[in-house]
């Protein structure tokens, strides 16, 4: 990756970076829609991500060159910065994070060059846009001599994506971007936030199913879930889910609208597991982390309706199959992606025999990705 990240740089720029650094992409582990409820949630930084090489530059401008789209950008780095659109769009991550350095009291490059390359899906519900984030944040920190903390990098990134871009994401997929490391998952309690490695045992495996649906009214079913577990923490007379236990819930339950009682018991239980997933974990019992998270896809199915009959299927074919510890619907659910644990055991043969049965009820093929638990995002030397 890095010799043909200088390469593009060289052809696009005539010399060398001044600064290299990668990020990982993600999967949400286990967690789900727990963050805007103040709960906790597990994540897994991936053997895959997003590379950047950068130089400064004098002129007040940014050029941005990338293995997403070959033509040069370039944008004036002045007070008419604004969001970039039609097929420039894609360097608003970048220019995100350039826009909010000064709220975290950092210094910034007058003018850069900029170029990435990226073995990540993107748009595939592995956080391609936090991976951009960190390695950009990491990379325009360094040229400005700024070396700052984790955190600051992950906060950082969060209010590009939140601000500049405009999309609403919680703190997991910047925090396992920063976070991550292999043979470990990140555990984030999403109230401080604070953030905290676990270990993982090598034989994880994970292979994501992606099934490129997606449901038509997302951003108003979001909004739904949002809305009533609001209303069920009230009904509680408690500021967040979170701050509710599962006997609050049965003590209170005749005064909540059905729907959100199986919303309000989805959020508690599933902080619940992730809770359950950690013990698991310390004695290093990988069956009963994949029963948590098959129970996790269940709960999504049945209680907080963010499932479809696509993710359905696939959870009920690997959960079936040999050498599978549990898999659930990863990331906001209404389409997107399974995520299973599997054991080493499970190859290829297996994921495709899962592929074809898929194709024959919906007549489409899922695309499959085997990933590994990958290091965070780091600069990395030129030479
Ligand atoms: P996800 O984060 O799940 O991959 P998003 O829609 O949040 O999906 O982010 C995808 C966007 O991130 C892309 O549309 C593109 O603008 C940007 N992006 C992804 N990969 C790259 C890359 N290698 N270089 C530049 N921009 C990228
Ligand atoms: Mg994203």
């Amino acid at each position: 990756m890095k010799d043909l990240l200088l390469q593009k740089f060289r052809a696009a720029f005539g010399g060398e970076p001044t600064v290299i650094a990668r990020a990982p992409g993600r999967i949400e582990f286990i967690g789900n829609h727990t963050d805007y409820n103040g709960g906790t949630v597990l994540g897994a930084a991936i053997d895959r991500g997003i590379w950047v090489a950068a130089r400064a530059v004098e002129g007040g401008r940014a050029q941005f060159v990338s293995g997403h789209s070959p033509a040069v950008v370039e944008v004036a780095l002045d007070g008419t910065l604004s969001k970039q659109t039609g097929d420039r769009a894609w360097v608003n991550y970048q220019l995100g994070v350039w826009a909010k350095l000064p709220d975290f009291a950092l210094r910034r490059p007058a003018g850069f060059q900029f170029a990435d390359l990226s073995d990540l899906p993107s748009g595939a519900g592995l956080s391609s846009s936090a991976a951009i984030e960190l390695a950009t944040g990491l990379a325009l920190t360094a040229l400005a001599g700024e070396h700052p903390e984790r955190v600051t990098l992950v906060k950082l990134g969060r209010k590009a994506e939140n601000e500049f871009v405009g999309v609403p994401c919680g703190i997991l997929d910047q925090g396992v971007s920063g976070f991550g490391q292999r043979d470990h998952l990140v555990f984030i309690d999403c109230r401080g936030p604070s953030f905290a490695t676990v270990p993982l045992p090598a034989d994880a495996h994970f292979w994501v199913f992606n099934t490129h649906t997606k449901h038509a009214l997302v951003d108003g079913l979001y909004a739904a879930r949002h809305r009533e577990c609001m209303e069920a923490a009230q009904a509680l007379g408690v500021p967040l889910l979170a701050d509710a236990t599962p006997a609050l819930l049965e003590a209170k339950r005749a005064v909540l609208p059905e729907l959100n009682y199986k919303r309000a018991r989805h959020v508690i239980e599933e902080i619940g597991r992730v809770a359950a997933v950690r013990a698991a974990l310390a004695q290093g019992e990988l069956a009963a982390v994949g029963r948590l998270l098959t129970a996790s896809h269940r709960s999504s199915q049945t209680l907080f309706e963010n499932s479809t009959a696509e993710l359905d299927f696939l959870v009920d074919q690997l959960a079936a199959a040999p050498h599978v510890h549990g898999a659930r619907l990863t990331g906001g659910g209404f389409g997107g992606a399974v995520m299973a644990l599997t054991s080493g055991v499970f190859g290829a043969a297996q994921a495709e025999a899962v592929v074809a049965a898929y194709a024959a009820r919906f007549g489409a093929q899922p695309a499959v990705l085997h990933l590994k638990t990958g290091s965070g995002a780091e600069l990395v030397p030129v030479g």
